[in-house]
């Protein structure tokens, strides 16, 4: 049996389950609110041009507007000044987009402290207990944070002091970057920075060495609980949009059921 031809027959005996990690895309989105005097994009829309009337009897259909970042989506390296001669999304390689995920799950330390940042000791001792992390693959953090993603408010968690929400440190982004073989990291929560990112050093760190060293970054992911530590296999599906510094993607997690 072929490697595909054995996924498939897993497929269709459900032994192999497709986990939707997305958030559905719609006007209620929740999305990233720059302060000022920073520009924001536009939050997802539909616009209406037929619905089976007199524009078009037959057939309903409408046009899209919306930011390149919003809802569920991956970052390209040309999104950010230390990636600009870097892929723009439309140039990722396909084979990049498929991988191992690795979870690591920081619910516990989330919960006593929104601004939690994830450091290079907790991946160490995450490789301790699962292996070292996987060549080509995805690093997911759960952070529990999905639970919030209907509500902008809540999702934001702002305050005077900026938006708390976590993430991961300076220098766990830099050694992700530079000393794995991952093609990059997901998080259950607006952008890949800790909310709090524009503290760090350098600013948003996570942005800036991910997509310095042609590593990615998915945000808004849901459903990392139905995934195990290891074992899952990541499936990113973002537009290839030309010359564009993200896309709103489909992420989808193939997870084997214990026979
Ligand atoms: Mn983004």
């Amino acid at each position: 049996m072929t490697a595909v031809n054995a996924l498939l027959a897993g497929l269709a005996d459900s032994s192999v389950r497709i986990v939707d990690l997305t958030n559905p895309l719609s006007a209620s989105t929740p999305t990233l609110k720059l302060p000022e005097p920073f520009a924001n994009l536009i939050d997802f829309s539909l616009d209406k041009v037929s619905e089976y009337d007199e524009p078009g009897p037959f057939w309903k259909h409408h046009n899209i507007h919306t930011g390149e970042h919003v809802g569920t989506h991956i970052d390209a390296p040309v999104h950010w000044v230390s990636g600009r001669e870097g892929h723009d999304v439309a140039s990722i390689p396909p084979e990049r987009l498929i991988g191992p995920a690795a979870v690591l799950d920081v619910r516990e330390q989330v919960e006593k402290d929104p601004d939690f940042l994830l450091q290079i000791e907790d991946i160490r001792a995450w490789e301790t207990a699962n292996g070292p992390l996987p060549e080509n693959g995805w690093l997911l953090l759960r952070t529990g944070w999905d639970r919030f993603s209907q509500d902008q408010e809540s999702f934001l968690n702002a305050d005077d002091t900026g938006s708390h929400t976590p993430g991961i440190s300076a220098e766990a982004a830099l050694w992700i970057a530079e000393q794995t073989s991952l093609s990059g990291i997901g998080v259950e929560t607006v952008g890949i920075d800790a909310g709090r990112g524009a503290e760090l050093d350098p600013p948003f760190p996570v942005h800036y060495h991910l997509l310095g060293n042609d590593k990615y970054g998915i945000t808004s992911l849901q459903n990392l609980d139905k995934l195990p530590s290891v074992g899952a296999m990541l499936v990113v599906a973002p537009l290839p949009i030309v010359d564009g510094t993200a896309s709103p993607s489909r992420v989808y997690a193939l997870v084997q059921d214990p026979a």
